[in-house]
């Protein structure tokens, strides 16, 4: 069994030697796009059966070097975390919900059969990058310096079994406005020949081999115009359960909200913060199985008026149109919806300091 730290970790500091001059790192902020560019630091914790975690370590960003026998090339024993630091109005630097990522981390470890970082050790680790390279955090609306931590197993050996040394790594990206020019309605793409996760699989970790195999369909989701592929349950290729990269709600004309319930998706933060949200202001929250017959009929019946996309990158993206090959839903070009948007409006407003932080969500 992986051994969780018992201790907090104490980080040390190896100033980078060649960081950007303060000249290139505002022309890289004043256009980051996203994943293109990458901090001067970067964490590194390693692991192993023998002595659990030690040796952290914020170095200088910079190439890993590995075995090419490490079994994480061969046997993708890999998870990963995404998460944004936000810049506010008072200069300060602020986290959303770290400890959420922490616990995913901690529940994909598990199931990858990695070992488990304790949630205090994860968040000083973005701590402790965030503290030296906190002047990669833009401060234009709407951005944000995106943080990757990410576990891979580093052991050299081929047999299969999972990895006795580990390394755990924190990088971080600044990342600019999602959608340039506003925020605009995204078709996606119904995947039938494609499922993403089985019973008793991966769907709830987030690790690598996940986002490997929905490579494929979502090329064939971009042939068809879409920006996302969605993916149905691989029992009965009947229930939905969520796009690529992100979670899924359906407002109902009575202003209920319904996201699938499934164990083979991800639990998505932004989703559960939508949630709660969308629970305070008195509507009705459900989880439960959605069918794509569901979703056809209340959009033909007008009973589902407005559909959204959910997920760290984009914070909330409006669907305009579910295509698939046999049928069509939603007109093309159709307006985000007004709940959608107002929710979209709370959740960033909350993120970026411009109102109150009720739930404690922020660190
Ligand atoms: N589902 C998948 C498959 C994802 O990769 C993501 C992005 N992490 C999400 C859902 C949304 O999760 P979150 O709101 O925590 O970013």
């Amino acid at each position: 069994a992986p051994t969780p730290t018992q201790f907090p970790l104490a980080f040390a500091l190896t100033p980078s030697t060649d960081a950007r001059a303060e000249a290139e790192r505002e022309a890289i902020l004043a256009d980051p796009g996203f994943g293109k560019h990458f901090t001067d630091h970067m964490v590194q914790i390693e692991w192993t059966l023998a002595d659990g975690w030690h040796n952290a370590e914020v170095i200088p960003y910079g190439k890993i070097s590995l075995d090419p026998a490490a079994s994480v090339f061969h046997y993708a024993q890999e998870i990963f975390e995404g998460l944004k630091a936000y810049r506010h109005a008072d200069g300060g630097i602020y986290t959303f919900r770290p400890e959420m990522n922490a616990q995913r981390l901690q529940r994909s470890a598990v199931r990858l059969a990695l070992p488990e970082l304790s949630t205090a050790d994860f968040i000083e680790s973005l701590r402790q990058l965030v503290a030296v390279d906190g002047s990669w955090v833009p401060d234009a609306p709407e951005t944000s310096l995106y943080l990757r931590p990410f576990e891979i197993s580093t052991e050299s050996f081929l047999g299969v079994r999972s990895a006795q040394k580990v390394g755990y790594f924190v990088i971080a990206s600044p990342a600019g406005t999602y959608f340039a020019g506003g925020v605009s309605p995204v078709n996606i793409w119904l995947s039938t020949e494609y499922n993403r996760a089985g019973r008793g699989g991966m769907g709830a970790a987030k690790t690598g081999g996940n986002y490997a195999s929905s490579l494929l369909p979502q090329e064939l989701a971009y042939e068809k115009g879409c920006a996302q592929v969605l993916f149905l349950d691989s029992q009965e290729g009947k229930y939905i359960e969520e796009l690529g990269g992100m979670n899924l709600f359906l407002v109902y004309r009575d202003g209920t909200l319904v996201t699938p319930e499934s164990d083979s998706i991800l639990a998505g933060i932004t989703r559960d913060s939508i949630m709660q949200l969308a629970r305070d202001r008195g509507h009705n929250v459900e989880i439960r199985q959605v069918s794509i017959e569901e979703w056809k009929a209340g959009s033909e019946s007008g009973d589902i008026v407005e559909a959204f996309a959910c997920g760290t990158a984009a914070v909330i993206a409006p669907v305009a149109q579910l295509r698939s090959e046999h049928f069509t839903l939603g007109a093309a070009g159709a307006p985000a919806g007004e709940l959608t948007m107002s929710l979209r409006q709370e959740l960033t407003d909350i993120q970026y300091g411009r109102l109150p932080d009720k739930h404690g969500w922020l660190t």
